[in-house]
């Protein structure tokens, strides 16, 4: 148990910041011989960055340079783009979200996996929230929401017990539970094949916000086509569907 959300996070409405229900569009695919595995990186780990000496700034500056500015977090470079330029609408496990164009091939690679391995843990989300507009966290944190990185799956159902009021205020929190995963409805599954791909999820963190996953991989690695791994010589070429 811990209360260190009550003074570094405070969780917004996440009602209305959820995707509205608008064109489904194109957007980016993976298929499943393009698919990377790699783990999230660990200076972008929040637990990591706020022991690390400079590591909230490194954190901050790390993704500013990846996937834009946030007002004036970084101190980003006179030019940069605004993260929510890059930001897209796209699809999850059937639910409409908006996040930075950037991570949208590992998000689909994470829904192909759990599609082919969680069949018997099923989980039909209802909510999804994406792309936020203010930053939700405090003392120089900054949010992986505000960069389009990260996504909250039902917030109601799988709550964040080191957050503040209300959000810890919820039956699951109060549970005995033998692990962070009997703290949320989702399957643990889930957990896992977002990992799989890049994710981090926020519910190891001392704010157990289960709902939680952002994104924490290389971009240049999601897939195995890209520029950063090439693929080895003398590999038979992918094959189209
Ligand atoms: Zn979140």
């Amino acid at each position: 148990m811990t209360d260190a959300g009550s003074e570094t996070a405070l969780m917004t409405d996440a009602g209305s910041e959820t995707a509205p229900i608008t064109d489904a569009g194109s957007e980016p695919a993976a298929t499943a011989s393009e698919c990377n595995e790699q783990p999230p990186q660990a200076f972008l780990i929040r637990s990591n960055y706020l022991s690390a000496p400079g590591g909230n700034a490194r954190s901050v500056r790390y993704r500013t340079q990846q996937y834009g500015a946030f007002k004036d977090a970084g101190s980003a470079d006179p030019g940069v783009e605004r993260a929510a330029a890059f930001v897209v609408p796209t699809t999850f496990m059937g639910l409409p979200i908006r996040l930075h164009r950037k991570v949208v091939p590992a998000l689909k690679c994470v829904e192909e996996r759990i599609r082919a391995v969680c069949a018997d843990h099923p989980y039909a989300p209802r909510a999804l929230a994406g792309i936020r507009s203010r930053n939700t966290y405090r003392k120089g944190e900054v949010t992986s929401h505000v960069y389009g990185i990260a996504i909250d799956i039902d917030p109601d159902r799988n709550p964040c017990c080191g957050c503040v009021k209300p959000w810890r205020d919820v039956a699951l929190c109060r549970v005995a539970a033998r692990s962070d995963f009997e703290r949320m409805v989702m399957p643990e599954c889930w957990v896992h094949a977002f990992e799989s791909f890049g994710f981090y999820w926020l519910g190891h963190d001392v704010l157990r916000d289960t709902m939680h996953f952002e994104f924490l991989g290389d971009p240049d690695r999601i897939s195995k086509e890209s520029p950063a791994t090439p693929r080895m010589q003398g590999s038979p070429p992918d094959v189209a569907p």
